[in-house]
């Protein structure tokens, strides 16, 4: 929750000294970095950051440099971006600095880096615009407003609606990764206490496309806006 609040604090100080009465995306993480937030920003070669380091942070000097290597992974290259604006924003007691690879880590990094890790994803995708993106992505795909419910399932229609309509819609709307999108969206959970997305569908959610070959996602189809199982 610390994580959610210190990123939404810093997002309405942008917004206010930018004037702007709404959010704009994507969030521009580059822009914001500098001007409002008065940090410095460089794009640097790897021989720079050393070997397997993508994104660097120092507190002390307020400063980020990111790995040049990124530019071509515009999803990868903002996510580094707000996880290393974290550590400049909430951590203060590592004096050489934070150095990172690549994001988000998985469930063993340090308390410190998983909350630069939500941190970022609050940052880039705001969490109080999230219900609108979806309802308007399925509204975009001619998606009957009941597939909203089919998404908290766990079945191969919810794997279908997340992996072929919500996730590539919304990296496209934030300029996050697909991946890094899931991970987003099973934080949330809707205004009644329930959650957006089952946790135990995450994984079927993140991993490769060849890693969820035998799903019969091929075999979906809609009829009246909503997705079935032809032979169903
Ligand atoms: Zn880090």
């Amino acid at each position: 929750m610390r994580t959610e609040l210190a990123a939404n604090a810093l997002l309405r100080r942008c917004m206010a000294e930018r004037g702007l009465a709404a959010l704009p995306l994507p969030i521009p993480i580059e822009e914001w970095i500098e001007s409002p937030l008065g940090y410095r920003f460089e794009i640097v070669s790897d021989a720079e950051l050393g070997p397997g380091i993508l994104g660097r942070a120092r507190p002390s000097v307020g400063e980020i440099a990111i790995n040049e290597c990124l530019l071509q992974h515009e999803g990868r290259y903002r996510f580094t971006c707000a996880h290393e604006l974290a550590h400049l924003t909430l951590h203060h007691g590592e004096s050489g600095g934070y150095s990172d690879g690549e994001l988000p880590r998985d469930g063993d990094a340090s308390r410190i880096e998983r909350e630069a890790d939500r941190f970022a994803a609050a940052f880039l995708v705001p969490g109080d615009t999230l219900g609108d993106a979806i309802v308007r992505t399925l509204a975009d795909d001619q998606l009957a407003p009941q597939c909203l419910e089919m998404l908290r399932g766990d079945d191969v229609i919810a794997v279908w609606l997340w992996r072929r309509c919500v996730l590539p819609r919304l990296a496209e709307v934030y300029e996050v990764s697909k991946p890094a999108m899931a991970y987003r969206c099973r934080e949330l959970r809707l205004p009644n206490q329930r959650r957006l997305v089952r946790p135990s569908l995450v994984p079927l959610l993140t991993c490769p496309e060849a890693a969820i070959r035998v799903l019969p996602l091929s075999e979906i189809v809609v009829k009246e806006g909503v997705p079935r199982l032809a032979k169903a």
